[in-house]
């Protein structure tokens, strides 16, 4: 695979951008390969700048559930552009797609957009704090929620996969309110409440954790939290910025059946433009500013083109049918690629249309497990998927996607490039 055009790219990229990217696990360093620049994506195909061709399971980390550029989508983003790109004056568009993540997600009664995953969360704790006159967060080890100062405390994603636990740059004093406890362990969390229950203004979690590589919730934990949180008068918010839309209509909440006072959105939600939301019940939703005291706002928050572009992308969500084919797709490749793996140091972690391969020869139910699978031995497999253009996701504390794009053959190639690869490991 000729990459001359990409070494270029980066070579300038590393002059004027630190690491040559705007977000680290970009750079491919924990997997030692130059990084990817891409020319165009269409369906479930990245064409880079060389004109090598990948089959793309990384999905802008999940954002294109229907695949790059969905004809529809573009529609609709092209329209709304022609009308003007940004107004800082409200738009119909915002209450549409409001209404529509509230019918699709009925606990979030009330919504309010904004531009990153990292702002949604970081107004939803606000607001958690500002509802419930508290401060203690309690988080859990490998769940990322963005990069807020006090929210980079044992975090997952890109993270945990530059070897940091949390970050420079975050004073001591920043971080002394959020608490971390081990992900599936209702003993840690129940033993906190025990002493500090009346001091927590929320429990915040992934209830499928998607960043230190999928992680399921064990039979139970998402009950157990939603009642103990009640118990104390603690708010639980699940950030659902990858599950929301992923997972079901209703993301993880609908699935597990478990209603938590605030959720976040994201990735989906803007059809690939900046856009994510949280929301919840209204009771709790209106002590926010102009309404309440707790203050939150933003520029380009509900920006049309991302408010279109994310209606049309729900829209695709509402065919019939379409979570049950792309979950159906899902499971039979895994399915297979549980057979590849069966006797390897590997094991597949995987619900809807997400995975993960963690080389590893134990059960991964926590962080502790994800972080001791080897990283060379997922490197060297990196590489080896990345030459046969396939594009995972560049770390194995990271999730992989499928979407409604990637074709049989796709999916049918990668499976052979994968069987190839272990048969002789
Ligand atoms: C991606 C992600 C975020 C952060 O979203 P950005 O848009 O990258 O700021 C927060 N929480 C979860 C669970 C995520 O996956």
């Amino acid at each position: 695979m000729e990459r001359k055009q990409s070494e270029i790219a980066w070579q300038q990229a590393v002059e004027v951008i630190p690491g040559g990217v705007n977000s680290p696990v970009r750079a491919l360093q924990s997997v030692r390969e130059t990084p990817l620049f891409i020319e165009k994506a269409q369906g479930a195909e990245l064409t880079d700048i060389d004109g090598n061709r990948f089959i793309d399971f990384c999905l802008s980390w999940g954002v294109f559930i229907a695949g790059h550029g969905h004809e529809s989508v573009k529609a609709a983003a092209r329209q709304a552009i022609d009308k003007g790109t940004s107004y800082g004056i409200p738009c119909e568009t915002e209450t549409r797609l409001a209404e529509k993540v509230r019918c699709f997600i009925p606990s979030m009664e009330q919504v309010r957009f904004v531009s990153s995953g990292t702002e949604a969360v970081m107004s939803a704790v606000r607001l958690a704090r500002g509802y419930t006159g508290r401060d203690l967060l309690v988080k859990f080890e490998g769940c990322y929620h963005g990069h807020a100062d006090h929210l980079l405390v044992n975090a997952g994603s890109g993270v945990a996969s530059i070897g940091g636990a949390s970050s420079a740059g975050v004073p001591g004093g920043f971080v002394k309110y959020t608490i971390t406890l081990p992900y599936n362990d209702p003993a840690a969390v129940e033993t906190f409440f025990r002493n500090h229950g009346e001091a927590v203004a929320a429990v915040i979690l992934e209830p499928v954790a998607c960043n230190m590589g999928v992680v399921l919730p064990e039979e139970g934990f998402l009950a157990f939290l939603r009642e103990i949180t009640r118990h104390y008068g603690a708010l639980l918010v699940f950030d659902e910025v990858i599950t929301g839309f992923r997972l079901s209509r209703g993301g993880a909440q609908q699935v597990y059946g478990i209603t938590p006072d605030l959720t976040t959105v994201g990735k989906i939600v803007g059809g690939g433009f900046p856009a994510a939301a949280f929301g919840g019940r209204r009771e709790i939703m209106q002590h926010l500013a102009p309404l309440g005291n707790v203050y939150q706002a933003g520029t380009l928050s509900g920006n049309p083109v991302a408010m279109q572009a994310g209606l049309a992308t729900l829209h695709l969500l509402e065919e019939a049918g379409f979570y049950r084919e792309l979950d159906q797709k899902s499971s039979e490749f895994f399915i297979l690629l549980e057979e590849i793996v069966s006797g390897k140091r590997v094991r597949l972690n995987h619900t809807g249309s997400v995975f993960t391969l963690f080389f590893s020869g134990k059960e991964v139910r926590n962080f502790a497990d994800a972080t001791q699978s080897d990283r060379e031995a997922f490197a060297d497999f990196f590489r080896y998927t990345f030459r046969h253009g396939i594009y995972l996701s560049p770390s194995q504390l990271e999730g992989n996607f499928l979407s409604s794009a990637h074709t049989p053959e796709q999916l049918d190639y990668t499976l052979e490039v994968m069987k190839r690869y272990f048969k002789n490991r």
